[in-house]
């Protein structure tokens, strides 16, 4: 499930440029407006505490100098053991009045007698944890400095048992001396900051809340930018679709007179005219092709014609002197080609016109190997090859128009013999769940690197001077690919000069099914073995 979400996202994220626009807008405005919304906090806080810094310590210093000055002033015979509690009491009073808390610590040296109750006088409730270790190991130090301060938490006893409250603050320490006997006190005064920790609350949260506003504004108009843009280019891209599924006539609709209404007057513009080049290519291609199949078809009146009349020469040689019985036969010979010529002529007409019907039935690709192996057995043995059929162990059956699956081997078997020069051809077959393959290999001339692609096209020939011994219009393999392509199979050829060929017909089990795969290699097992084994 995690996993479908995350894929989808990436999904969305590659293919929308929306997307990414709004994201990464998002992304870097929230890294700037949280880098804006840190320093403005830093600096609001930093003024915020040192000033409450510098009024404490100053408040500080003002108490303590009150103390110590009437320590000071007190007479040598007025017993400071009765003076101090009223002291501190007026101090720990005055802080109740304006906000923070006293304490009175001492006498600090140990020979000297406690002469104050405990020795320690603070603001009632307050815990004297709140005056940290580092601050009384300064102040109640006799070296240590008179006055200092730090940070600390204030800590208080609550009026529930064992209660308590902390709030951060300053507590400044200073030490008294009682002139009359030189005993040293510390006094400390802690004061809450409170109300600038209220502040920088309420601050961090204006920022907090004002800084995710502005994201989402800032998502809300990159969303709306974007849309602006994307809209008419996604509208173009479904008619560039359209136009390229072949429906010419799709427009795309102009508003106004900005950049997109003239991007899409101008795309209409090139749909027009590649709908007009299209048409006349159209146009031109169909009137070749009847002109094609126009041709051939007047030529087969006259040539029947010239045919009969070529028969009884022919059938009359016997009575001619030998130049004119030459002639006869060589009229007789360029006949069949010309019949050739016009039955293939006819044929890829047909296919052009898109009248081309499949006849189907189950096929044994074996048998036809067989059959066609046997119908060429002569020319074979004339040009001095075998034909070899190489058989899987179960049968091949195709649902396929046999005339044509015949017609096919049949061209590329006879190929194969005219090319072998002289070595065996081999028919080699093989059937998977998808289909059946049949693949003719010879080992002649092969193909030279290109070829495997031209050989299909019409009329093209590697060598238009070879001398042609059989079939030979130069139609053969165009006309067997487009057969191959009414199955909705594929007819593919391999070839190296020197190493031979091979051309491999492979045929859904049930016509017009789609291939993912043939049952047999396009590039021979045996290919450049000899070649491999003495490098
Ligand atoms: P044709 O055989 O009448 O020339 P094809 O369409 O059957 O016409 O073949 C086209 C060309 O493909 C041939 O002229 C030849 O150059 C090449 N070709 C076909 N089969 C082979 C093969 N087995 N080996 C080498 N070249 C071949």
């Amino acid at each position: 499930m995690a996993v479908g979400s995350l894929r989808s996202a990436v999904t969305v994220w590659r293919r929308s440029i929306q997307a990414r626009v709004v994201l990464s807008t998002v992304l870097l405005s929230a890294v700037v407006v949280s880098l804006v919304g840190w320093t403005l906090m830093q600096q609001i806080t930093d003024g915020l505490v040192r000033d409450r810094v510098d009024a404490a310590v100053a408040e500080a210093a003002r108490s303590s100098n009150d103390v110590q000055s009437s320590l000071s002033a007190a007479p040598y015979d007025v017993d400071v053991g009765s003076q101090l509690p009223a002291l501190v009491s007026t101090v720990v009073s005055r802080g109740a009045v304006r906000g923070y808390d006293v304490a009175l610590i001492g006498p600090l040296s140990e020979s000297d007698t406690p002469r104050v109750g405990g020795g320690e006088f603070s603001t009632p409730g307050l815990l004297l944890s709140s005056i940290p270790e580092r601050l009384r190991a300064v102040v109640e130090e006799p070296e240590g400095a008179v006055t200092s301060w730090t940070f600390t938490g204030i800590e208080r006893s609550g009026e529930g048992e064992g209660s308590r409250s902390e709030v951060p603050g300053v507590a400044v320490g200073t030490r008294l001396v009682v002139p009359a006997d030189g005993a040293t006190y510390a006094l400390y005064h802690l004061f809450p900051m409170s109300a600038e920790q209220r502040t920088v609350d309420l601050v961090k949260r204006a920022l907090f809340t004002s800084g995710a506003l502005l994201v989402v504004l800032v998502a809300g108009l990159s969303w709306l930018v974007t849309r602006q843009v994307v809209t008419p280019v996604r509208l173009a891209r479904r008619v560039a679709e359209r136009l390229a599924s072949g429906r010419l006539e799709e427009r795309m609709q102009v508003r106004g007179d900005d950049d997109i209404a003239r991007l899409a007057l101008s795309f209409n513009q090139m749909a027009t005219s590649l709908q007009k080049q299209i048409r006349k290519l159209e146009d031109m291609s169909a009137a070749q092709r009847r002109f094609v199949s126009d041709v051939s078809h007047e030529l087969r009146t006259p040539l029947t014609t010239v045919r009969m009349a070529g028969d009884v020469l022919h059938d009359a040689r016997e009575r001619f002197d030998p130049v004119t019985a030459r002639s006869a036969e060589l009229l007789q010979n360029e006949l069949d080609r010309f019949e050739l010529l016009l039955t293939d002529l006819l044929e890829i007409s047909r296919f052009d016109a898109g009248a081309a019907v499949l006849h189907l039935e189950d096929v044994d690709l074996a048998e036809v190997a067989h059959r066609v192996a046997r119908s060429v057995g002569v020319l074979a043995e004339r040009r001095g090859t075998r034909v070899r059929v190489q058989e899987p162990g179960a049968p091949c059956v195709v649902e396929a128009d046999v005339r044509r699956v015949e017609r096919i081997v049949r061209n590329l078997v006879t190929n194969a013999i005219d090319y072998a020069d002289s070595s065996d051809v081999l028919i080699m077959l093989d059937c998977d769940a998808e289909g059946s393959a049949l693949a003719v290999r010879d080992y002649g001339v092969g193909l030279r690197p290109g070829d495997e692609v031209r050989v299909f096209n019409r009329f093209w020939r590697a060598d238009p001077a070879r001398v042609r011994t059989s079939g030979g219009t130069g139609l053969g393999l165009s006309i067997s690919l487009e057969d191959a392509r009414l199955h909705g199979g594929w007819l593919e050829a391999w070839g190296a000069p020197g190493e031979g060929s091979q051309f491999r017909l492979t045929l859904p089990r049930h016509a017009e099914d789609a291939l993912t795969r043939s049952a047999l290699p396009l590039v021979p097992r045996d290919a450049f073995v000899h070649r491999a084994g003495a490098s």
